[in-house]
């Protein structure tokens, strides 16, 4: 993935396509809505026509380096306003520090739209679109801008706004002013204002394919390939997901999948709930789940060298250890356990079922 244009923008050909025709026609809505799955790239897609609005060397996207992709980027462009839910300021706070707060997050946000914004430890309310922040978004949309130029106004995560706020929005969207251009995105446009979705032109977006996740992990944040496969196999086709891992202690938690691979399969049933016990004795509860995920692409892995289509993607130790373990088990049902860990997963959140598979497959329900 290269860094400039829409190609910051990973996967969604679909969406891409109808944002590149409808700006080679000067034809973009006044008002769109963006929709679908937290990770998937509204965020990156809105920043992208922003920036190919103000752009000095007019690449479509935004080149991402010139004088006024670089403003825009730090929110010091006239033609972009940005705006993201945020908590409410604690009453001991002064207005400067919290502000300080809400503009850092905003940069961060826009160095990076996949990822998701905490506010914690400062800020601890639940992020809301208030008010205020529409009322100023409404008169500063109506300054000249000068040098002409067309205006983007961005709101992320649209179904945070206040009913307040949202019907003071309304207002600007039945009266847009000229070359404006109002993009909202929302994962859950069912909390908008019916209103508010009838005014804008809605376009939904796609999980993220595995392979569009993995890409975009190796060419844009340098994840080893082998990790950004594994990674890419347990994000859900977000990427948000998929960086959250990426940042975690994944290799700790692979190792613990692996291990919990070894106690699935050990023959002797006596040593098996021996070590079943010390893994889960060992095993942060929380984790549960992920191991699970990491379980399932381990048992996919697995079945792939078995196949003999393994196509070169494992780095070798991985696939060294992966070969060693099916020597030692010739006669591993691999489709059974990897349903087993399917129906885990599904069993979800209630962190019962990693135990029941560990002392047996047959112990989960309706194996
Ligand atoms: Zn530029």
């Amino acid at each position: 993935m290269s860094t400039v244009g829409f190609d910051r923008v990973a996967g969604q050909r679909r969406v891409k396509a109808l944002i590149a025709s409808a700006l080679g026609r000067k034809r973009l809505p006044h008002a769109v809505l963006f929709t679908g799955p937290a990770g998937v790239g509204k965020d990156a897609m809105a920043v992208a026509i922003a920036l190919g609005f103000a752009c000095d060397d007019r690449v479509p996207g935004g080149c991402g380096v010139c004088r006024s992709c670089g403003r825009m980027l730090r929110l010091e462009h006239p033609g972009f306003q940005f705006v993201q839910p945020v908590p409410t300021k604690p009453k001991p706070m002064k207005e400067e520090k919290y502000f300080e707060i809400l503009r850092e997050r905003g940069l961060a946000r826009l160095r990076n739209p996949y990822r998701s914004v905490t506010f914690a430890p400062e800020l601890t309310t639940a992020p809301v679109i208030g008010i205020d922040t529409v009322r100023a978004l409404r008169q500063e949309s109506h300054l000249m801008l000068f040098g002409g130029g067309t205006r983007v106004i961005l709101i992320s995560g649209a179904e945070c706004l206040t009913v307040p706020a949202a019907n003071s929005l309304l207002k600007l969207l039945e009266e847009p002013p000229e070359d404006t251009v109002i993009l909202l995105t929302s994962p859950s446009p069912g909390l908008l204002l019916p209103t508010i979705v009838s005014r804008c032109q809605t376009l939904r977006f796609d999980r993220l394919s595995e392979s569009d996740v993995e890409t975009a992990l190796i060419e844009r944040w340098e994840t080893p390939p082998d990790k950004a496969r594994f990674i890419a196999r347990m994000s859900g086709g977000s990427l948000d997901r998929a960086l959250e891992l990426a940042d975690g202690d994944f290799e700790v938690r692979r190792d613990s999948a692996f291990q919990a691979l070894e106690v699935m399969f050990e023959k002797n049933p006596a040593a098996r709930i021996e070590r079943a016990e010390t893994f889960l004795k060992n095993t942060d509860k929380t984790e549960m789940q992920d191991i699970l995920q990491m379980l399932l692409a381990l048992l996919r892995d697995l079945q792939q060298i078995r196949l003999g289509r393994e196509d070169g993607r494992l780095d070798t130790e991985a696939a060294g250890s992966l070969a060693a373990f099916l020597r030692a088990h010739p006669d591993l049902d691999i489709d059974r356990a990897a349903r087993s860990v399917l129906r885990a997963i599904d069993f979800g959140q209630k962190n019962v079922y990693l135990p029941l598979i560990l002392y047996s497959l047959d112990q989960v329900p309706g194996n």
